[in-house]
């Protein structure tokens, strides 16, 4: 046995396949705990962005809204990057929660929506998914949640089973009564985010959460009939297994409608500086990969879907529907768009954001057009996140060649790795190339990236991130 693979992760009858397999995994494929990983991977080549000159942007959007023909429906995403807290782990760096901060970015917001809706871009498109995202969103009141879903609703018709989901910190659903009254407003999904229940962690990540808290939220979210996700997080500052394995039993207790569990990507200031100060929180390469096969394991026998395994969009179909290339239109700084060719960015800087619109302009800083090579790749990455994986014919009958061909050598390695196979016509990943679906994300990304130039590395999911706190 491999000395970084200790016994008591091997709990079934038989193992030797299974071993070899994880064995191959952990010595070729594993990024380990000092590089990050993408928590949600999509093609990410930020060395390709061009900027957007501001009498540019009309020209642009017509080609985003000729990328859009022939698709029915489309995901939206609103960033709303405002926080009271600072929570070490965070990889968003949202700006500090303040009422005039965030009513001016509001309106501005509400402005952009519309916009939109007047350029055309929705014009005989619904609306299948809608998510909040942060920051906390749930630090603007529900009146003001409200106003942004109401604005979508007028802009945009949305799909009889469009659905809307909203992250929040627990300490912001202090009671039943705002739970409910999200629900009133449209929310049908809820995504708090936990981490862990280990007081001594989260103490060191500059969080509370307490069991109670969570368990109390879920059953409240639940009586108001909306869905809830617990996300949780692997790697953490003096995370141990044995926390790990009570984090899952707490989970099993609890039952959330879904869990979305994560590596710790370590790209916050506040976190570096801890582990330089204290190098033996890091947690090892050994203990991190003990642990995604400890929680993976755990969601997989709970019926728990995410990244990697996604069969339908019941548990999150946000996500669900992004991996299978729906476009996503998304508002607010620094949202990211894609169409299946293009993806743009919205400005970071609040300040050039909001006076771009106050002037009745399309706040977008930077994009890409993806090339036809990054589009068949992009196909590839996401496609694979979901269980039935790449659909070789529907590829072929997009692009015109065989993604066997195409990829002929990165498959080869990664089927060598024992995580990718073939199977009824369709290209996916193996049990445990979902468990580490990260990591066979950044291989792709890293090859597309090498294909270009040996220079080229890969950047962290929060690349381009205003830290206020550097
Ligand atoms: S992780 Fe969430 S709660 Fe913590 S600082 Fe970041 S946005 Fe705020």
């Amino acid at each position: 046995m491999h000395p970084g693979i200790k016994a008591d992760i091997i709990t079934e009858p038989n193992l030797t396949e299974r071993n070899k397999t994880l064995i191959v995994i952990r010595d070729e494929l594993f990024y380990g705990s000092a590089d990050y990983t993408k928590s949600q991977p999509d093609l990410f080549i930020p060395h390709r962005f061009k900027i957007l000159a501001p009498s540019q942007v009309d020209s642009f959007l017509e080609k985003v809204k000729e990328s859009l023909i022939g698709e029915e429906e489309m995901l939206l995403y609103v960033h709303l990057p405002f926080c009271f807290s600072e929570c070490l782990f965070c990889n968003s760096f949202p700006h500090k929660a303040d009422r005039e901060a965030q009513n001016d970015y509001l309106n501005n917001l509400l402005k952009e929506i519309e916009l939109f809706s007047s350029h055309g871009v929705f014009k005989g498109k619904k609306a299948r998914y809608i998510y909040l995202g942060g920051g906390t969103p749930t630090s603007f009141s529900n009146h003001d949640l409200k106003l942004i879903l109401d604005k979508l609703s007028s802009c945009i018709d949305l799909s009889e089973n469009c659905s809307v989901t909203s992250e929040a910190h627990p300490s912001t659903l202090p009671d039943k009564k705002r739970i409910r009254e999200l629900g009133d407003i449209g929310i049908t999904r809820l995504s708090i985010g936990c981490q862990t229940f280990d007081q001594k962690v989260l103490l060191l990540c500059n969080r509370k959460n307490t069991r109670g808290q969570v368990e109390r939220i879920v059953r409240d979210a639940q009586d108001a009939g909306i869905s809830i996700n617990i996300d949780m997080m692997t790697g953490l500052p003096g995370q141990t297994i044995e926390g790990v394995k009570k984090d899952i039993e707490i989970l099993g207790e609890v039952r959330p409608d879904s869990v979305e569990y994560i590596r710790h990507e370590i790209v916050n200031p506040l976190v570096v500086k801890l582990y330089k100060d204290n190098p033996a929180l890091v947690v090892s390469n050994d203990t991190l990969f003990e642990m995604v096969c400890i929680t993976q394991e755990w969601m997989s026998s709970n019926g728990y879907e995410q990244n990697g395994r996604f069969t339908d969009d019941k548990q999150w179909g946000y996500r669900y529907h992004w991996l299978r290339e729906m476009p996503i239109i998304a508002f607010g700084s620094r949202a990211r768009s894609y169409t299946k060719t293009i993806c743009f960015d919205k400005h970071e800087e609040l300040s050039a954001y909001s006076d771009i619109i106050r002037n009745n302009g399309l706040p977008i800083g930077r994009y890409i057009s993806l090339t036809e090579r990054e589009q068949m790749y992009r196909s590839l990455l996401l496609n694979i996140q979901v269980k039935r994986g790449l659909d070789i014919k529907q590829f072929h009958d997009r692009f015109s060649a065989d993604p066997l061909d195409i990829f002929s050598s990165l498959f080869s390695k990664l089927s060598e790795y024992g995580c990718l196979k073939q199977e009824g016509g369709a290209i996916n990943l193996t049990k445990y190339g979902a468990y580490f679906v990260e990591d066979v994300c950044d291989y792709i990304i890293d090859t597309v990236l090498k294909e270009e130039s040996n220079c080229l590395v890969r950047a962290p999911h929060s690349e381009g991130g205003t830290s206020s706190r550097l």
